[in-house]
């Protein structure tokens, strides 16, 4: 029977625990005889929600398997049991674990993982299509991570889609420094990279494929598919022992979430058209502003000072420039109404801008200032009189030009699709599985 298992564990900082309780579950599945149909899905959703984690990311694992409810149990067990490494800044874990048997998703399932992508939904929504559909779930602490491991199964990824390979420390190394040579992922970055993306950050130097912190993951690499990923990672120095791999078929690096936005709610991600209502300001911390006029109204943009090279971009806006905005919208505080934080900026149409000057004296060459309205001009060297004569206008050059613009790679959000991933979008999805699509690290 053709199961969808969703997995949520709202825990971790960038998504790394969950996905490795996915790949003690995947494991344990394989040695249930479990038959995978796809690649488990490493699914991100909307990335503005208050109480998330960083990463939000949720799994849904596609097999088949002669005893589904053996499968659950056995998926609940390590929920329940797994030695997870645990931030004391972090609020209690709450894991959900959702299992949908059959052939096709439910359109229900779909909406439903469609608006957590750009919405902020309740736990009881998420139960009630549980109840529904007679879905299995398990959940602690309030489950609100069942929210998760619905809108992961809801979630087919049958359009654009990409791939990640994560590779997970061995226990006795979490928390300790992860032993990767850094010119082995430069390197790395250089041969795969028409078919990689994100491994580092040019500007700042830094490597992007390892997480910081305690979560198990030792480094993930984002690409196009599994095999040019499995490549890529043979190039590295790894200087520590690793326990085991998965490479995930992700909605990661596609924007994915930033659809038209209907309405303009807090903690929603969306993109909006509008036009540039006032020259963009700086603003205490470094902060760029600027007001848009839209469909839905008036919206506050924000480039926050991380964006770095896109607020160097916003700041060249005028006003009457046609742009399109994607983002997350942040909530109005008391002294502040909604601010839209703009994760890429689409400019349309740069509007000309003019500078207009007086003619200078034919006289003296010296410059002539106006003596009123309709009044003529004088010299203010020689004094030199002449009738009245329109102003000259000459074009300004912009220094910005129609065009897409992002930030850098290490303040892009994962659902960001970077600019080298344009005209790489997938129409079908890609399900043939490689044959050491996961494992320990000898079969790498
Ligand atoms: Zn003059």
């Amino acid at each position: 029977m053709q199961c969808h298992l969703g997995i949520d564990d709202t825990d971790s900082q960038a998504g790394g625990c969950t996905t490795y309780i996915a790949s003690l579950i995947i494991e344990k599945l394989g040695k249930l005889g479990a038959q995978f149909t796809d690649y488990p899905n490493l699914i991100r959703l909307n990335p503005n929600i208050p109480y998330k984690t960083r990463g939000n990311a949720a799994i849904a694992l596609r097999f088949k398997v002669p005893a589904p409810e053996k499968a659950f149990a056995a998926a609940k067990w390590i929920l329940r049991n797994s030695l997870l490494p645990t931030d004391p800044l972090n609020q209690k874990p709450e894991p959900g674990l959702v299992l949908f048997i059959g052939d096709r998703i439910p359109s229900m399932l779909r909406i439903f993982s469609q608006e957590a992508l750009q919405t902020v939904l309740s736990i009881s929504r998420a139960r009630d299509l549980i109840k529904q559909l007679h879905l299995r779930s398990f959940s602690t602490n309030g489950g609100r991570g069942l929210i998760g491991a619905v809108a992961a199964i809801g979630n087919p990824l049958n359009e654009d889609h990409t791939f990640e390979l994560i590779c997970y420390r061995h226990p006795k190394n979490w928390g300790f420094l992860r032993k990767i040579g850094k010119a082995s992922v430069f390197e790395m970055d250089s041969v795969f990279r028409s078919s990689t993306f994100n491994n580092s950050d040019p500007k700042s130097s830094r490597i992007l494929i390892a997480p910081r912190g305690p979560d198990p993951v030792l480094l993930g690499i984002r690409g196009e598919t599994p095999s040019s990923l499995m490549n890529a990672i043979r190039m590295l120095d790894l200087d520590e022992q690793v326990q085991g791999y998965v490479i995930y078929r992700s909605n990661q690096g596609t924007s994915e979430h930033l659809q038209t936005l209907k309405g303009l709610q807090p903690h929603e991600a969306g993109s909006v058209r509008g036009t540039v209502m006032d020259h963009p300001r700086i603003e205490r911390g470094g902060h760029v502003f600027f007001e848009l006029s839209t469909k839905l109204g008036s919206l506050k943009c924000a480039a926050y000072e991380p964006s770095d090279s896109l607020r160097q971009k916003v700041l060249l806006l005028e006003k009457g420039d046609r742009v399109q905005v994607g983002g997350g919208i942040r909530p109005a505080s008391s002294t502040d109404a909604l601010v839209l934080n703009l994760e890429f900026l689409l400019v349309e149409e740069c509007i000309p801008v003019y500078r207009t000057f007086n003619p200078l004296c034919l006289v003296c060459g010296g410059s002539m200032t106006s003596m009123g309205y309709r009044q003529g001009l004088r010299c203010r060297k020689c004094r030199a009189r002449v009738p009245p004569i329109p102003k000259l206008r000459v074009t300004q050059p912009r220094n910005i030009a129609p065009g897409f613009y992002l930030p850098p790679p290490r303040s892009q959000r994962h659902l960001t699709k970077p600019i080298k991933r344009f005209g790489k979008e997938r129409r079908r999805p890609y399900r043939r599985l490689l044959e050491a699509w996961y494992g320990n690290v000898s079969s790498l």
